[in-house]
């Protein structure tokens, strides 16, 4: 080692926080890493990814709050460091520290970048596209690679950030018409040899490595640390020219391991909750869960997400396994991101997958939804309502089984006993995890026709479309794309993973179905009344014998709406179903599993049929 020890000769005058681990300028490089454990602290400046041999070693000195600090004159654009602290009588393993904003390839070691640099063309005139109401969101989900890795995508940048700036895929989420595109993990993951990238291999990236730097897998040069950083802004600032808002799924549940990791490095233990015998507890189920509630895990969460709103204009972030996660984080996330930009969304998974090792009413747990204003959680009572539960294969309200009719009714309203307000109740059916639409009514259906479960797919949709939540749409349902009956393909080959996009034709009606309906909740303000008083207000349920009829009303909406009511007829069962309206001239938007939002026809009231398995959808005029 070439140890030169240079020494600390300034520190910032701003109380240090977790996010200035490295401030470049041209003059200097200012190194602050936060340690309560460490005796020393040093970083490590290499002149090259690859050095065996470092070029510098820096001696930090510790100041208030356990911060430590050193400066280092020069110029040193272009060169890496890792950090590493002294305890217990001995040197832990390097690290590229817990904030690193630019990485080597599989983020071994941290880059001093000059991040303005990073700046595609045009960047500064970025601008999120205009959101005048959180209640006008339809999310799409997708992977980076299930978007564009198909032959029939008509992408050339495959598998890359790159890939969703071209034409092709803009314009078919345009033109289907929903306004936030949820990707999922693309920050810098683990299970993805960014060295082999030629080898294939697909994975979710559920496994967190270093969470303010870019995925590698998806730049062209995983080992030019602007590329990653350029080419995600690029893709961003692509979505946003096209009125497209972008969610980040972010993950700081657990990381991919406990002891290697940055987190585990910098600080042994200190981000991750123990259980009483001191083995690390795994709410997570992925061997560990960090400790949302100690105050420096805190303050990194609330940071990384305010700088990926500042630095790459993220739009919303959705939280994994939010359950493991207290609700005073999730507040002081939602504060910090206002003064941003209140339009940012907040939304997770109020679950975990094992008990997690703090008090459970302390916790984000969808119950507990309501206490956190603007945070919103995935309703699985509206998803095991409409499609079963993942947890068997039981037909839901939508493919047939009337047990589903009343938590289905509840969900469309936004189940207002945990939600707080209905936009903070994420109406789905399917996302990346367990079965996908088609492959849900398969196991649960499989004697019917083809024809009659594209009919379940539709209904099931419908109500989701329908409902006063924020509808989410898992992509390339609208293709009908199955992932031949596998319920986890995190590393599924692409071939199971893929929209099919050469579905398109043969499944037209689908796809038109889909979009009409997407057009039809974002011309009809009724079915996203936005608060719950008015939900109270104008909602009911008309009374039926059948039970595998619902008929959901929304009235009185003179000066909301353009249509003075509308009625929404699912009928989940397989015979034909029949219900009285109120008289009146009503535009059908939706029936028979056809939806347009210009009206199918005209009708007078009185008597309504509807069909099989499907949606009968009125608009008063
Ligand atoms: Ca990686």
């Amino acid at each position: 080692m070439l140890s030169v020890a240079l020494v600390a000769c300034s520190t910032s005058k701003k109380q240090p926080t977790l996010e200035d681990e490295c401030l470049y300028s041209s003059q200097q490089t200012q190194f602050t890493f936060w340690s309560n454990a460490a005796e020393q602290m040093e970083v490590l400046i290499y002149n090259d990814a690859n050095d065996a041999n470092d070029e510098q070693t820096v001696a930090l000195t510790k100041g208030e709050n356990d911060f430590w600090q050193a400066a280092v004159k020069g110029d040193l654009a272009g060169k890496f460091y890792t950090v590493r602290s002294f305890q217990n009588g001995e040197w832990a393993p390097e690290s590229p520290g817990i904030f690193a904003k630019a990485v080597s390839i599989n983020g071994q070691r941290a880059a001093i970048i000059d991040l303005k640099t990073t700046n595609p063309e045009g960047w500064d005139s970025d601008v999120r596209p205009i959101m005048a109401d959180p209640t006008d969101i339809v999310v799409y989900e997708t992977h980076l690679r299930d978007f564009t890795m198909s032959p029939y995508s008509g992408v050339i940048n495959k598998g890359k950030f790159l890939g969703l700036t071209e034409e092709k895929p803009l314009s078919y989420l345009k033109n289907l018409g929903i306004t936030h595109l949820q990707i999922l993990p693309m920050f810098d993951y683990g299970s993805i040899d960014e060295t082999a990238l030629e080898n294939n291999r697909y994975n979710w990236g559920y496994d967190p490595v270093n969470y303010n730097v870019p995925e590698g897998g998806y730049s062209t040069n995983p080992a030019d640390p602007a590329a990653r950083i350029r080419e995600a802004k690029q893709m961003i600032q692509a979505l946003h020219a096209n009125g497209i808002r972008v969610v980040m799924d972010v993950v700081y549940n657990h990381t991919f391991d406990a002891m290697g990791c940055a987190l585990g490095r910098v600080v042994p233990q200190y981000f991750y909750r123990l259980n009483e015998d001191g083995t690390y507890a795994n709410g997570s189920g992925c061997g560990n869960e960090t400790a949302s509630d100690h105050e420096m895990m805190r303050q990194f969460m609330v940071q990384s997400v305010c700088y990926w709103a500042r630095e790459y204009h993220i739009d919303g972030f959705r939280f994994d396994l939010m359950g493991i996660h207290d609700q005073e984080t999730m507040r002081q996330i939602r504060a910090a991101l206002d003064k941003i930009d209140p339009t940012i969304l907040t939304y997770g998974e109020g679950w975990a997958a094992m008990a997690p090792a703090y008090p459970y009413d302390s916790l984000a747990m969808k119950q507990w939804t309501y206490l956190m204003p603007r945070v919103g959680a995935f309703s699985d009572d509206i998803r095991n309502a409409l499609i079963g539960s993942p947890f068997d294969h039981e037909r839901g309200f939508a493919s047939g089984n009337a047990n589903g009719r009343s938590m289905a009714m509840i969900g469309l309203i936004g189940c207002p006993e945990w939600s707080g307000e209905p936009y903070q109740h994420v109406s789905y059916i399917t996302c990346h995890d367990n079965y996908c639409l088609r492959d849900r009514i398969e196991v649960s259906a499989k004697k019917e026709t083809e024809a009659t479960k594209i009919r379940m797919n539709k209904l099931a949709q419908t109500a989701v479309l329908v409902s006063q939540g924020m509808p989410f749409l898992y992509g390339g349902e609208e293709l009908f794309r199955t992932k031949q009956g596998i319920d986890n393909s995190y590393q599924s080959p692409d071939s199971i993973n893929i929209i099919p996009w050469e579905n398109k034709r043969e499944y037209y009606d689908l796809f038109e179905y889909y979009k009409q309906m997407i057009a039809i909740r974002r011309a009809h303000k009724g079915f996203r009344l936005g608060t719950a008083a008015l939900v109270k207000e104008h909602v009911g349920f008309l009374m039926t014998d059948n039970p595998q009829l619902i008929i959901y009303s929304i009235k009185d909406l003179e000066g909301i709406d353009t249509a003075k009511s509308l009625i929404v007829l699912l009928n989940g069962g397989a015979k034909l179903a029949e219900a009285e309206v109120d008289e009146g001239t009503y535009t059908v938007l939706a029936h028979d599993g056809q939806a347009d939002v210009q009206g199918l026809g005209e009708i007078q009231g009185g008597k309504v049929v509807v069909e099989p398995y499907s949606a009968t959808i009125l608009a008063e005029k």
